[in-house]
């Protein structure tokens, strides 16, 4: 691009790429930290059934920027979980429940549909003072100069003194800065949806363990005529998830009813199902010159055990604390020290999240019987071992690593 820093259209501390939910969020967190925000992106929603369910310390994150009251009123507590193995293993471990209450939480936490919250996001962040958002996409970044440049879809330039690359999977920021990725597929899709159906979800979320991975029911709150919701992230084998897409709505409510055992009733789509290519996608370095990256521009694997938002989530709460040290101390926020930190402070933390879901995804789609069996003695331990259980609910909820 090699445009003159003298020559931008505007001058900031920070541009946050992306306004996804860990876009969105990280703008914010930035901007209540004092440091003059650019948000740049589409005001575009995802929809087609999908919900994140947000830990106890992302919610507690969340009310710390004062956002959660703008979420709460559209958002369902999951104040229990259970696992039931439906693999067909030769020797299935009894159904799991674990109570929130067991490790002193009034919830593990909230789901919430992915639109809504971006919509509350967007609210928020135009009220927020300090921000300003522009409904454009970057198209090239210049990262070669004393500050970073950012040249947005209509032309305009933009330097600022760090770059937040919250631009998801595909990163252009990531891509533009040369930081390798190495991405995977799973032969498995995820069908979302949004569900009403007759019977009471007791604020409980029932996951299946199945041959192609798992059939997650999530509670959500209630909404006028429709008292029982929940979410549904359902993953099957590529060839099911083409079969399903050609079937006529009430064929898959009934496949959904038959696949939960029928423990919430009769199952009603509220609207069209989603269906997501799942991959995982390492990124050994997420940060360079100027540059962090957040969110699935840094780490990206399918949607087991509620991690990737929240994983997102930590990242943005750990380089806005790298920044507002490094300008405490005057430091360049954009600079070594901060970048250095950022990266030391999140990689293991990434690691060990991509490497769980990598491991408990792999040993669901392993057709081997040791394995099937090594499954189902963790599993069983999870259940008869008391300070196991808590320390797995724990780390599964606030993880140590991460604090
Ligand atoms: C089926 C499913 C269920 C899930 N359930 C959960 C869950 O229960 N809990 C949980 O924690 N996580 C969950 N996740 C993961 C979670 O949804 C994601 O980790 C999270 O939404 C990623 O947010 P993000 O902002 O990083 O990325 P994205 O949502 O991908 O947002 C990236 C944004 O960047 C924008 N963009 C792209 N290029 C540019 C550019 N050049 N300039 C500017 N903007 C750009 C895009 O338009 C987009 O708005 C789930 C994922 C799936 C697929």
């Amino acid at each position: 691009m090699n445009s003159p820093t003298s020559s931008a259209d505007r001058s900031c501390d920070v541009l946050v790429a992306g306004t996804g939910l860990a876009g969105l969020t990280a703008a914010i967190a930035f901007a209540r930290a004092g440091f003059d925000v650019v948000s740049c992106g589409a005001d575009e929603r995802v929809a087609r059934g999908r919900t994140v369910a947000m830990l106890d310390r992302s919610v507690a994150y969340l009310e710390s920027l004062g956002l959660w009251p703008a979420i709460r009123g559209d958002a369902a507590p999951l104040r229990i979980l259970r696992i039931i193995d439906d693999t067909g293993a030769l020797l299935p471990p009894r159904p799991l429940e674990f109570h929130a209450s067991e490790i002193g939480l009034d919830a593990f936490g909230w789901n919430v549909e992915n639109d809504r919250m971006a919509s509350a996001l967007a609210v928020e962040a135009n009220r927020t003072p300090g921000l300003e958002r522009m409904s454009l996409a970057v198209a090239r970044y210049d990262f070669s100069g004393d500050r970073a440049l950012a040249r947005l879809d209509d032309g305009r330039l933009i330097a600022c003194a760090l770059v937040i690359g919250a631009d998801g999977r595909d990163s252009r920021a990531r891509r533009s800065a040369g930081l390798p990725a190495r991405p995977h597929r799973y032969p498995q899709r995820a069908l979302t949806a949004l569900l009403t159906h007759r019977l009471a979800h007791g604020d409980a979320s029932t996951e299946f363990h199945t041959r192609n991975g798992p059939f997650t029911l999530v509670p959500l709150p209630p909404r006028e005529a429709a008292p029982n919701r929940s979410s549904l992230v359902w993953l099957m084998s590529d060839d099911e998830a083409r079969r399903r897409e050609s079937l006529e709505g009430s064929a898959v409510e009934r496949e959904i009813e038959r696949q939960a055992r029928s423990i919430l009733g009769a199952m009603r789509l509220e609207g069209p199902p989603g269906f997501f290519a799942m991959s995982r996608q390492v990124v050994p370095k997420i940060t360079s010159e100027r540059l962090a990256l957040v969110g699935d521009a840094a780490h990206l694997f399918p949607p087991i055990g509620a991690q990737g938002l929240n994983l997102g989530l930590r990242d943005v709460k750990a380089i806005a604390a790298c920044a507002v040290d490094a300008r405490d101390e005057g430091l360049d926020i954009g600079g070594e020290t901060v970048l250095r930190g950022y990266e030391r402070a999140r990689r293991t933390d990434i690691f060990m999240r991509t490497a769980a879901v990598d491991g408990l995804n792999q040993a669901l789609l392993a057709r081997f019987a040791p394995i099937d069996l090594a499954r189902g003695a963790g599993l069983a331990a999870l259940g008869a071992i008391g300070p196991l259980r808590r320390l797995i609910m724990r780390e599964g909820v606030a993880p140590r690593l991460a604090r």
